[in-house]
């Protein structure tokens, strides 16, 4: 049976090719955008592994045997998955070694150091490897130092920095790239968040190859916000007032918690990239409205190249201070006075 993935395919082949030849590692660093499919396909190649008809040839899983049912209800007894909590900054230690009472007597090394239940192999899937700390990485130092026989770990990160040497050099780099708009409109089809062929595409390319990213953006107050930055900012004079206005009432409007609030700064400020950067490719005679996008309207604002690139940069800037933790009606604010003297020059200077 076919891997269930949308793209990624040359990924699947690697995996294939070294199962084949009998050199598939134990243990893989997935790298890549957040929201692209890494865990996926992390738990697609777990499913290959541990399928009872399996061969090393296919590396397919059949989806009917026990193991294949098991891997699909998430309790097969080889298959080891921990995630940071929603409500935790870190991936906590216990998961990986166990609480103070039941140090190395469970978590995920405990688990993997025993023998495997059903077949001759067990999967560890570690998502959220961004957010190892120093603690819990040199606790799966051990493992990874030596993995138990017919063990195979994965580790999940958007970056290979975000990893400590000693994690990198023992594991073998497995890169994703984001999906295409057209991969990830389908996607978005298929999961039944866009009504129609054009919404879908809209959200895909606000997602950036990200299905996560197009789910945060696919709400009515999210896409009407969308529409209000791409209209003004589309006009020869927009008031940074104005859309102080309009951005922070989208704020306020996630309520009082800090997340929600910063998610919607940011996803305004990735409306005003996109916008910005769709305006640089037309400046710079790119075809970004293209055969997936010739439906949706592109009007040219304006400017110079060099200023679209500045209006990206400083919308990237202020990207990066919502992450730091800045007041967010201060940096919103700053962020779009800076962009209204960046996206209207002195003429004739
Ligand atoms: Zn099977």
């Amino acid at each position: 049976m076919p891997w269930k993935i949308t793209g990624h395919e040359l990924q699947i082949e690697r995996f294939r090719k070294a199962s084949r030849c009998g050199r598939l590692a134990s243990t893989f660093l997935f790298v890549g955008p957040a929201g692209i499919g890494k865990r996926t396909f992390a738990e697609q190649l777990a499913g290959a592994l541990l399928c009872q008809r399996s061969t090393a040839d296919t590396l397919d899983a059949c989806g009917n045997c026990t193991a294949c049912q098991l891997v699909a209800a998430g309790s097969h007894p080889d298959l080891y998955l921990i995630a940071k909590p929603i409500d935790k900054s870190m991936l906590p230690l216990e998961l990986l070694i166990g609480d103070r009472e039941h140090r190395m007597k469970s978590g995920l090394c405990y688990q993997m150091s025993l023998k495997p239940r059903m077949g001759q192999k067990k999967v560890a899937i570690l998502d959220d490897a961004d957010h190892l700390n120093a603690e819990g990485a040199n606790a799966l130092l051990k493992l990874l130092e030596e993995p138990p026989p017919g063990s195979v770990i994965v580790l999940i990160s958007t970056h290979a920095s975000r990893q400590l040497p000693t994690i990198r050099s023992r594991a073998q780099l497995v890169r994703f790239q984001p999906l295409t708009n057209q991969q990830l409109a389908q996607l978005i089809q298929d999961q039944g968040f866009a009504e129609s062929a054009h919404q879908a595409l809209a959200m895909a390319r606000a997602g950036r190859g990200s299905i996560e990213r197009s789910r945060q953006l696919c709400d009515e107050e999210t896409q009407a916000l969308r529409g209000a930055l791409h209209d003004a900012l589309v006009q020869e004079h927009w008031r940074a007032q104005d859309l102080v206005e309009t951005v922070t009432s989208y704020v306020d409007a996630a309520g009082k918690d800090a997340p929600p609030r910063r998610q919607r700064l940011k996803n305004a400020i990735d409306f005003v990239v996109e916008f910005y950067r769709d305006q640089l490719h037309i400046a710079c005679g790119c075809a970004v409205i293209n055969q997936e996008t010739r439906d949706e309207e592109i009007v040219p604002a304006g400017l110079s190249d060099f200023e679209y690139a500045r209006c990206i940069d400083h919308s990237l800037r202020a990207f990066g201070h919502v992450d730091a933790n800045a007041n967010l009606p201060t940096l919103t604010e700053w962020w779009l006075n800076e962009l209204s003297t960046a996206a209207r020059p002195p003429r004739g200077a």
